[in-house]
């Protein structure tokens, strides 16, 4: 096969040697090459993540979601210029796998985050779109390991998209934060339990003007709910609070919690642990996507699968006994 190779490429070193200095520009396009499908530019980001490895993991990882409109990009404006008013470095990135927005519509263009993207202690970054959620997960992974490396110490991540996402973000950060709103039940914000249930605080946004009474009911029900579920493995009792995004209230109270919880997580060893637990899934998820490309992926598997459902659909044969014939002849063909 031949390796197609795109002219404007630096060498990996310069890559590297850009990312490890700060360089946005670089660190930009390593994220392009870390994005691309193109056999050399897969080639090419192998080395470049294998080599910035050691110098990443050093932040906290946040997860950010919530239904469209709940006020994820404005809150994201204001936490994110909080954090560089504290002197931290702020990286911006987003998981949306269902969309079929064009590249940079998302979080790129002016109208999101305006003032953030034009602040030179944030970085943000669209998300590559149209793509499976296995994909957009790996490659915002390692996005993320390449803005730790350019030395960036807090990284948000953002769901765009509703669904299974949620889960992915939550496998790939630390702490798990869920927007809301008052006045509307979970149900009417499309939020399911589960992810409730995965949530390290809730906060209720849009408190202000007619809706601060209101929110201090959500609040105090969310709490509530919140008390169901059993306590989270990190041994953390999840929080809810309000904020404005709009007019900047309750911004600090989520950064104050989140160091709460990064004290407690890195004095009972969990936060370690949950990054060993979620590296060692990483693996497994790529081994699964492969194996399955390779088994589903083969003419002569398609072929045999095709008259094989016609024997199960007439019981010439069991379902399961169909399973084992076709596991039999892939293992022939190893
Ligand atoms: P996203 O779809 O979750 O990213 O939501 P956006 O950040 O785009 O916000 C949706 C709408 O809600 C916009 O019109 C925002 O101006 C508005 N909004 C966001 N946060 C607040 C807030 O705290 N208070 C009020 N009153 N409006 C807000």
């Amino acid at each position: 096969m031949k390796v197609y190779k795109r002219k404007n490429r630096l060498s990996a070193q310069e890559y590297i040697d850009g990312v490890l200095q700060g360089s946005r520009v670089i660190l930009s396009r390593a994220i392009t090459i870390v994005e691309s499908n193109l056999e050399s530019d897969k080639i090419l980001a192998k080395e470049i993540i294998q080599a910035i490895l050691p110098h990443s993991g050093n932040s906290i990882r946040i997860g950010i979601t919530g239904v469209p409109g709940v006020g994820k990009s404005t809150f994201i404006e204001a936490f994110g210029k909080y954090l560089t008013t504290l002197n931290h470095k702020v990286a911006i990135l987003s998981i949306d796998p269902s969309s079929q927005r064009s590249k940079g519509s998302i979080l790129g263009d002016k109208t999101r985050m305006e003032e953030l993207s034009n602040n030179e202690n944030a970085y943000i970054r669209p998300s590559s779109t149209g793509e499976t959620l296995g994909g957009v997960a790996n490659k915002t992974g390692e996005s993320m390991l390449l803005c730790e490396a350019s030395g960036y110490d807090v990284i948000l991540v953002e769901t765009v998209g509703v669904g299974q996402s949620e889960t992915a973000v939550h496998g790939m950060t630390d702490f798990f934060l869920l927007l809301m709103l008052s006045g509307a039940g979970d149900e009417l914000q499309g939020i399911k339990k589960g992810i409730m249930e995965m949530a390290d605080m809730v906060v209720i946004n849009k408190a202000d003007g007619d809706n601060i009474k209101n929110s201090e009911m959500a609040r105090l029900q969310y709490q509530n709910a919140l008390h169901i579920f059993p306590q989270p493995d990190s041994g953390w009792t999840p929080v809810v609070t309000k904020a404005s995004s709009t007019k900047n209230t309750g911004i600090d109270a989520v950064w104050e919690q989140v160091l709460k919880y990064k004290e407690l997580v890195d004095q009972n060893g969990y936060f370690t642990k949950n990054r060993n637990h979620q590296k060692i899934k990483w693996m497994y998820n790529n081994i699964n996507e492969e194996l399955k490309h390779l088994f589903y992926g083969s003419p002569e598997i398609k072929n045999k699968l095709s008259s094989l459902e016609h024997d199960v659909v007439s019981s010439q044969v069991s379902p399961v006994k169909a399973a084992q014939y076709i596991m039999e002849d892939f293992k022939k063909s190893m």
